[in-house]
């Protein structure tokens, strides 16, 4: 268990500057990765809890598409969390059912998923970056994996930095400005196109039969993801812009209290996105991704908190967010299995009858555009 500096010893006698000891604990001095916490390890678990599930979700689906494309019988069944890589379609599943009142059964899990991470980020920072996201986990460990491998992680300059975080915001605007401006028929018309029915396949193909283009890109994305601190989150990732617009309005944030803190800034050298916690009172910042990191790493004990905005007290310890993101995530997967909003409605046989020409001019989307189903 990690020791923290009380309150009261800090009030008796510390000076401003902290003692080397505590400069490395819990955490060495600006060396995250040599962290001996209890919360950074349940973090830690929690991501590689998630990833696992998702790795063994697309091993599933690999298998499934597998055996619905043979002759011969299917063994395993369609995973549905396949459908959180489909976050357009979710979307505009969202889009219509708050217009409608309709819930999109094609791929209801798409939805289930992003209205879980949107309300997370709601209330709790965006903590489904921090926490949850298999991607943002990846690329969490290929920084310091990086940092291992050139013994320091680069540092974008600043001149350069604000204009390439705008990418992510720019990237989701071209989305949410399409989406808005498609009326309710068109957005029936996509999400019951034959396209759409398996657009998880086509983004399983993505992977198994990446094209020359693809590769070098996701080339580029993994290099500059070992070099530069989540960089894909921090420049590109549309959804966690998204999950940014709502952690702005979200109530909580991290608050420091500048009577106790010995400025040791060890906070904003933990900090993934090189945020200033250690000269601010508090985090509002749509980046912060509510990792509670640099809450882990502060050595004087009620200094840095994860509060609510209109009450002065503690909310969150890091074990207590985690807790309560996977429960609500397994809490929010189970209603809507039991309710009948998770499972897609194309039966294994429709499944199989598209695979068999998946190849077709009937399942591409030139410029956005799909083959649409002819209407009752
Ligand atoms: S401010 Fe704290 S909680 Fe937010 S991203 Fe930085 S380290 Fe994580
Ligand atoms: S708030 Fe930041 S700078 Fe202040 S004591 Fe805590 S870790 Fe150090």
């Amino acid at each position: 268990m990690e020791s923290k500096i009380t309150t009261e010893n800090h009030m008796v006698g510390l000076s401003q500057e902290p003692k080397e000891e505590n400069r490395n604990t819990p955490f060495t001095y600006g060396q995250p990765e040599k962290v001996n916490s209890n919360s950074w390890r349940f973090r830690n678990s929690v991501q590689l809890g998630i990833f696992l599930l998702t790795l063994g979700i697309g091993i599933q689906f690999f298998i499934y598409v597998l055996q619905a494309s043979s002759a011969g019988a299917i063994e395993v069944s369609r995973p549905p969390g396949v459908e959180g890589f489909l976050p357009i379609g979710a979307l505009l599943g969202w889009k219509l059912f708050l217009t409608t009142g309709v819930w999109d059964d094609v791929h209801p899990a798409a939805m289930v998923i992003l209205g879980f991470a949107g309300l997370i980020s709601l209330f709790l920072r965006k903590s489904f970056c921090g926490w949850f996201c298999p991607v943002g986990t990846l690329s969490e460990w290929l920084w310091k994996l990086g940092k291992k491998l050139f013994r320091k992680n680069y540092q974008v300059p600043k001149w350069l930095d604000f204009p390439l975080r705008s990418m992510k915001y720019l990237i989701l605007g071209f989305f949410i400005w399409s989406i808005l401006s498609m009326g309710r028929s068109a957005i029936l018309d996509f999400l019951h196109s034959p396209y759409y029915k398996i657009s998880d396949v086509k983004m399983l193909f993505f992977f198994t039969r990446m094209s020359t283009t693809s590769a070098i890109v996701l080339f580029v994305l993994l290099t500059s993801s070992l070099m530069v601190r989540n960089s894909w989150c921090r420049y590109l990732c549309p959804y966690g812009a998204l999950m940014g617009l709502f952690s702005f309005i979200s109530p909580t944030r991290i608050l420091r209290n500048s009577k106790t803190c010995i400025q040791c800034k060890s906070c904003a050298e933990v900090c993934p996105y090189h945020l200033p916690v250690n000269r601010k009172e508090h985090i509002r910042s749509s980046e912060c991704n509510g990792c509670m990191d640099c809450v882990s790493v502060c050595p004087v004990e009620n200094t840095l908190e994860l509060k609510t905005k209109w009450f002065n007290r503690q909310i969150w310890s890091p074990l207590k967010l985690g807790m309560v993101i996977v429960g609500l995530f397994i809490g929010l997967v189970y209603a809507a299995e039991i309710t009948g909003h998770w499972k897609s409605s194309v039966s294994e046989y429709e499944f199989r009858v598209r695979l068999q020409d998946i190849d077709s001019s009937k399942y591409s989307h030139p410029g956005g555009r799909v083959q649409t189903p002819p209407r009752p």
